[in-house]
């Protein structure tokens, strides 16, 4: 067979069999599937031979770049030696145990323990079931309520829906974990007026307070937020919005959730997001970066002040996952931060390559159709608008980030659109060349977009 009729193939089959996630499945059964085969560096290929720079990482996930053979290698050993053991009834397994201490050295200070899981919807779960027993063993069951804000992303289970703010996913089911409730985000260009972005920091973070006001400090368990929206659109709240959240966190003795499954492992240039914006979480679920996608695994870190209390005054926890540690995906996660380590990736995203990319991006700001470009480290968001004086953005959002999306792709780069906000996160091994290629593709995928709407 040849390669368009191996691609024709697979596209029968996964047409007749194959359910996506997040897909509208009757379109894309219309425009058949891309059958991704291979990939090195920053670069996938498809079944057709035809080559796409990743500005994704994956799923903002793939943070040391494809083609790693140390991951391979760490995976295929450990399989031979202990393919699978469990760490429940008296048992561990060592990748287990040595990843655990690995994670609280580079893990903000404070954070000294972890249980694992294997996606990062299932360490959102993990942390609804800690928040209630934290407090349920504090005498206080009835701090019960989980505030989170409206377009966060907390993952797909049914837990990690209600924690998450997409109404999307609300409207299908998503919403049927009680007591979480959603504030607004702070999203000073959609949605600062004619506020500075400071005062609009302010402002978004005072409405914990309100909320917390109108509901009572003693039913309220916890405050959940991404450093950075990642999913809603690479949303980097003003500088003022993480020091007053802690402020009103601390003030009403709430716990307080960082979400660092895109965050965490390099991708604002420190090893995580909460390092970045000087948080201090009492919970941190994580995932993606932490063994760069080669393998599934997550992980939710403990603060002291609720692994005391978890540890010492629960006897059981009724909680854990078959997977829980696993030891291959262990394996891969310590090798994955060996790398990260050893190659100063996270210096190389702070002093060298996250400077270059958002100089770079930068340039993009002179286009008709790029209200901004907001970066941090290796993460972007660019809102396309149809006034940039005014930052009022198109009817009907989503449409023009789609028509720009397909036409990054047929330019030859990954970009995704979050409604009409294009985001990038590539690999952190990306070089400033690529850096260079990955701009130039874009204003091409840009200019054909400002072209069909005729803004050019
Ligand atoms: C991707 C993501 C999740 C969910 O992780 P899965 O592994 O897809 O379950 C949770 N939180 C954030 C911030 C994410 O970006």
């Amino acid at each position: 067979m040849n390669n368009f009729d191996k691609t024709a193939y697979w596209q029968d089959i996964d047409q007749a069999h194959h359910i996506h996630p997040f897909t509208d499945t009757a379109d894309l059964n219309n425009r058949g599937t891309r059958v991704i085969t291979r990939a090195e560096g920053v670069f996938i290929e498809d079944s057709n031979g035809k080559r796409y720079l990743d500005g994704m990482a994956g799923l903002w996930c793939v943070n040391v770049g494809y083609g790693r053979k140390e991951l391979a290698e760490a995976a295929y050993k450990q399989m031979l030696e202990l393919p699978y053991y469990n760490n429940f009834f008296q048992c561990a397994n060592t990748p287990a145990i040595e990843l655990s201490k690995v994670l609280a050295e580079i893990t903000p200070e404070g954070l000294n323990h972890v249980f694992y899981a294997n996606s990062g919807s299932e360490a959102n779960d993990t942390v609804v079931r800690m928040v209630h027993q934290y407090w349920n063993l504090k005498g206080k069951p009835e701090r019960t309520t989980i505030i989170s804000r409206k377009n966060a992303y907390h993952g797909s289970t049914v837990a990690g829906a209600s924690l998450g703010g997409m109404s999307g996913m609300h409207s299908q089911g998503g919403a049927l974990v009680r007591d979480i409730v959603h504030i607004d985000q702070p999203y000073w260009y959609g949605e600062g007026g004619d506020h500075t972005p400071e005062e609009f920091g302010l402002i978004a973070a005072r409405k914990l307070e309100e909320k917390i006001k109108e509901l009572g400090a003693d039913r309220v368990g916890a405050f959940i937020g991404e450093p950075i929206q990642g999913a809603g659109g690479v949303i980097i709240p003003p500088s003022t919005y993480w020091p007053e959240i802690q402020r009103i966190c601390k003030k009403y003795d709430i716990l307080l959730i960082a979400d660092e499954v895109i965050c965490g492992f390099g991708r604002t240039g420190e090893w995580f997001g909460s390092d970045t914006f000087d948080i201090k979480p009492d919970l941190m679920p994580m995932a993606k970066g932490m063994s760069s996608g080669y393998l599934p695994i997550s992980a939710v870190m403990v603060g002291d002040r609720v692994a005391d209390v978890l540890i010492n005054e629960c006897g059981e926890f009724t909680h854990g996952f078959t997977y829980s540690g696993h030891p291959a995906c262990a394996a891969v996660a310590l090798e994955n931060i060996r790398i990260l380590r050893e190659e100063k990736m996270v210096e190389r995203v702070k002093d060298d390559i996250g400077p270059y990319f958002a100089k770079a991006l930068k340039t993009l700001e002179d286009h008709p159709l790029v209200g901004a470009v907001e970066t941090v480290g290796l993460i972007a968001g660019m809102p396309l608008v149809d006034d940039k004086k005014t930052r009022k953005m198109f009817d009907k959002p989503g449409t023009v980030g789609t028509m720009c999306r397909d036409a990054c792709v047929a330019n030859g780069v990954i970009m995704r659109a979050c409604g009409d906000r294009m985001v990038l996160s590539p690999p952190l091994c990306i070089t400033k060349e690529e850096i260079d290629e990955l701009v130039k593709r874009a204003r091409a995928a840009f200019d054909e977009t400002a072209k069909k709407l005729g803004k050019m």
